[in-house]
């Protein structure tokens, strides 16, 4: 059975106080979470703090991106390691508004999934299409591709000590939800292409639903057999819906 998992991807939002009343509300809260596991991905100067906040706690904690290199000359740039000396268990790889704003490509994607997983990292790779994508009807195509690029370095074996995340750009930061029935569509459309690999490996891939999940659709959203728990944005800097939403999963 596949453990549902609930991340949060704070984005670039928080401070060093903001993020304290929000983890102190977390700890007590998220400690006896039954069924689910949950994690918070928070900007790069914040894992430290995480880190302190969050050690013992039910809650594991990540990064939202990271460079595809080990070091080296790449101003501005973390690498795996970096993440792993702050106790980070997940990255980010992937995630649309990298990919649509700072120009990450399917291969860099691979290879930050690659250099994540080197490093000890459970990588959550996000995928998803456009809003005109969908319009054209090329949503497995989109997303057949952008798992495709991961598969061809890391294989299927790589894939299983992932986490994938469906997250339909059309649906992020615009209260705009995929419904139920639509997400799931996509779901197991990327659990059966996964199976074409490893049937195994696809009957144990947690894919996460992200896009507009709030308290209030997140049940119904989790209720469907190939949506396994969520990647949240927005709702994730309100301890009161971030728990509800765990406690949804
Ligand atoms: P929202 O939940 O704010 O739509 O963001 C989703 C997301 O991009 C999580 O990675």
């Amino acid at each position: 059975m596949r453990e549902k998992l609930v991340a949060g991807n704070w984005k670039m939002h928080g401070s060093l106080a903001e993020n304290k009343a929000l983890l102190d509300a977390l700890v007590p809260q998220l400690a006896s979470l039954k069924g689910a596991s949950c994690a918070v991905c928070v900007p790069y100067p914040y894992l430290f703090q995480a880190q302190q906040a969050l050690q013992g706690a039910n809650v594991a904690w990540g990064a939202q991106n990271l460079s595809q290199h080990e070091k080296g000359a790449f101003t501005g740039e973390v690498s795996a390691s970096m993440l792993v000396d702050f106790g980070c268990k997940y990255a980010l790889v992937g995630h649309s508004e990298r990919r649509a704003l700072y120009g990450e490509d399917d291969a860099t994607v691979a290879a930050k999934f690659v250099a994540a997983q080197k490093a000890g990292l459970t990588p959550i790779l996000c995928v998803g299409e456009t809003l005109a994508e969908r319009e054209g009807n090329i949503t497995e195509q989109v997303v057949a591709r952008q798992l495709d690029a991961v598969l061809a370095v890391a294989g299927v074996a790589g894939l299983a000590k992932s986490v994938v995340a469906y997250e339909p750009v059309w649906a992020i930061g615009t209260g705009k939800t995929a419904s139920p029935e639509q997400a799931q569509a996509v779901h197991a459309f990327i659990r059966a292409k996964v199976a074409e690999a490893s049937a195994d490996v696809a009957a144990g891939l947690v894919i996460q639903y992200g896009g507009s999940v709030k308290a209030a659709n997140a049940a119904q959203l989790f209720s469907m057999p190939d949506i396994d728990g969520g990647l949240i944005g927005g709702a994730a800097l309100s301890a009161e819906e971030f728990v509800a939403i765990c406690r949804a999963a």
